[in-house]
């Protein structure tokens, strides 16, 4: 053990005191006032870590509400350690008080212990403990307190518009050990298809919807149909029964009255990893395509061809792959019927050697073929931080050193602050053999493990900045 390991762990009845008062801050995003652009919990939250890094001796400064921070050091060049105040809701299923901060054994539970509250109000208390040892830095250490990373990351785009500083170097502990050197570009996609129905039809389309937000495979989509021949209508139900018996889909019919309602249940799942859930939406295009003998119906069945069984987007003509960060990925996340046309909302994520451009240019010429209108939502680009950078070789080494293990470079399909500050790459604070907690029910960080990741990210920070 380290001099420093040592201090650490002397602090450390500390550090779970501190962190047990913010876990008691319920952080989520609420409408802004002023001097709270995030909500005023999540503003408490930011409050509470300056005036802790502040009563530990910290000069610090909170730029608006959307970001704070605590240094130390007075060099020119500046690294930083940046994680985030702001979480999740808590969400349904709890069998501990999500932010009572409790300890059960050797747990401690609530939103935010290990995503991303604990480390990052850890990295402060270890830069205390390099601060209270004199350790001599050649660099300032910056620990910043994003306040947006949930839901937008505005605090980072505010930071960046307003002159904040640069770093040379730096790490987020909000993903995963040993270090999260790529992570795959990312493409909201809105693809509108226009959608016929002859007048003559024995059954209408009425609507369908389904998904809540495009980085979510959906759990839920539904469709209603009005029937103008009872016996096309017996007909059509038997055969949903057929298909979704063949092909394993979960369905809910409720046919009362001339119009059905189709309810198709899936499996939710994040939309960076799509292979995880079971796609609701493409579910019950299948159904309807296979089931309804009508125009309307073999055009579902096409659209359905392009997503039923496919999440790395082969049948769009997207598909790339490569080494370093394996498959794209696509996400049909959320459908709609309106004016005509029907709305799809894909989240598309593609392996760091590629660009935008990639990608774009295939779905244009696919939606020029078909006859469909494309509109890009957002993009946010890959992050591939060379394997022997300077960054990566000082992670490596501290990581090595610290745990026995080799220090693996890993890849993501999700983004991290790594992708809005320069420098960084995701360092921690899951191990590879814990499971994921982060958004879930009964969010947990185990103790033993606490120490650990605040000693591995005081040794970073002493690496960095010599
Ligand atoms: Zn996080």
């Amino acid at each position: 053990m380290t001099s420093l390991d040592a201090r650490i762990a002397n602090l450390f009845p500390s550090i779970i005191l501190n962190l047990q008062e913010s876990i008691r801050i319920p952080s989520i995003q609420g409408d802004p006032t002023l001097d709270a652009p995030f909500g005023i919990q999540v503003k408490e939250a930011l409050n509470h870590a300056l005036k802790t890094a502040s009563s530990l001796g910290f000069k610090t400064y909170d730029l608006d509400g959307y970001v704070g921070w605590a240094e130390y050091g007075e060099s020119e060049n500046m690294i930083v350690v940046l994680g985030h105040l702001d979480v999740v809701p808590s969400g349904e299923g709890w069998t501990r008080p999500p932010f009572g901060g409790e300890i059960h054994g050797n747990k401690m539970f609530g939103r935010g212990v290990m995503d991303d509250k604990g480390p990052i109000i850890g990295a402060l208390w270890a830069l205390y403990a390099i601060k209270e040892l004199s350790f001599p830095v050649k660099r300032r250490i910056r620990i910043l307190f994003g306040t947006n990373e949930e839901s937008g990351m505005k605090d980072m785009h505010y930071y960046l518009e307003h002159g904040g500083e640069i770093p040379i170097m730096g790490f987020t502990p909000d993903g995963e050990f040993p270090i999260v050197a790529y992570e795959k570009g990312q493409l909201h996609v809105r693809i509108k298809v226009p959608f016929i129905q002859p007048n003559n039809s024995k059954a209408l389309l009425l609507g369908i919807c389904g998904g809540t937000v495009p980085n979510v495979v959906p759990s839920e989509a539904e469709a209603q149909i009005r029937f103008f021949d009872l016996s096309e209508k017996q007909k059509i139900l038997n055969a949903f029964k057929k298909v979704a018996r063949e092909k394993g889909i979960k369905v809910a019919v409720n046919a009362e009255s001339e119009i059905a309602t189709i309810k198709v249940s899936g499996v939710a799942a994040h939309g960076s990893t799509p292979e995880l859930g079971v796609n609701a939406i493409a579910n019950l295009l299948y159904l309807l395509g296979y089931s309804i003998d009508e125009d309307w119906g073999e055009s579902l069945r096409g659209l359905s061809g392009y997503f039923y069984g496919d999440v790395n987007g082969v049948n769009l003509g997207i598909f790339l792959e490569d080494e370093l960060s394996g498959k794209l990925t696509c996400n049909l996340g959320q459908i709609n019927f309106e004016d005509g046309c029907l709305s799809l909302i894909l989240d598309i994520r593609f392996p760091v050697s590629f660009k935008f451009e990639d990608v774009i240019l295939s779905l244009e010429s696919l939606s020029q073929k078909e006859g469909f209108s494309l509109n890009i939502l957002r993009k946010k680009a890959p992050l591939n931080m060379p394997k022997d950078s300077i960054l990566i070789k000082k992670l490596q080494k501290v990581y090595e050193e610290k745990t026995g293990q080799e220090a693996k470079l890993l890849s993501m399909g999700g983004g991290t602050y790594a992708k809005a500050l320069p420098n960084i790459v995701a360092f921690g604070p899951k191990f590879p053999e814990s499971p994921d907690v982060a958004h879930q029910a009964d969010e947990f960080i185990d103790l033993e493990e606490y120490l650990k990741i605040l000693q591995i990210m005081g040794a970073a920070m002493v690496e960095l900045a010599n």
